[in-house]
Formats: structure tokens, C-alpha cells, sequence
């Protein structure tokens, strides 16, 4: 249960003096961070009409650190470098 895995994570974070803080996942995969449009996107890849392209996982996950630092979905100077374990 999600539940289980926070107490586990909350733990495991304190015991190696890491602090824990929930971010509200929201629209983080939905958002562009260049232009804030939002649509669901199918496949792999995140593909906005403004031009903005990236491996849909690295991106929730460069909007959620956004938010997180800056309290908005930002562009993110964040290098991008997926490795596909299988061919696409
Ligand atoms: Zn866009």
C-alpha cells in the first residue's frame, strides 16, 4: 500500500538524515513547461505544439522538481539522457 511505502520511505530518509516532502503530482504530466499547455499524452513521448519534446517519465519527473523548487512547471536545465533497456 502507498501508505506502507511512505512509512518505509520516511524511515529509510531519516535514518540517513534525508528529509521527506510531499509534492501534489497534479498536472505534472500533462504541463508543458515552455508554453503550460496541457494534454494527455499517449506513447512514450511528450510532444507539445510549441516544439518541446521529452521521454514522458523524465519529464513528470523534471516538472515535479520544478514545482517543487520554484512552485511552477519551469523549463528545467536538467541534462536528458534516457537509456532504453529494450529497442523503442
Ligand atoms: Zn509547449
Amino acid at each position: 500500500s502507498f501508505g506502507k511505502l511512505m512509512s518505509y520511505l520516511t524511515y529509510k530518509a531519516r535514518a540517513n538524515g534525508i528529509a521527506i516532502q510531499k509534492v501534489d503530482e497534479a498536472y505534472s504530466t500533462q504541463t508543458c513547461p515552455v508554453c503550460h499547455n496541457r494534454k494527455k499524452h499517449a506513447g512514450r513521448n511528450v510532444l507539445c505544439a510549441c516544439g518541446y519534446t521529452s521521454h514522458r517519465d523524465i519529464h513528470g519527473a523534471k516538472n515535479i522538481l520544478s514545482k517543487t523548487l520554484y512552485g511552477n512547471f519551469l523549463p528545467s536545465a536538467v541534462a536528458e539522457q534516457t537509456k532504453y533497456l529494450r529497442p523503442c
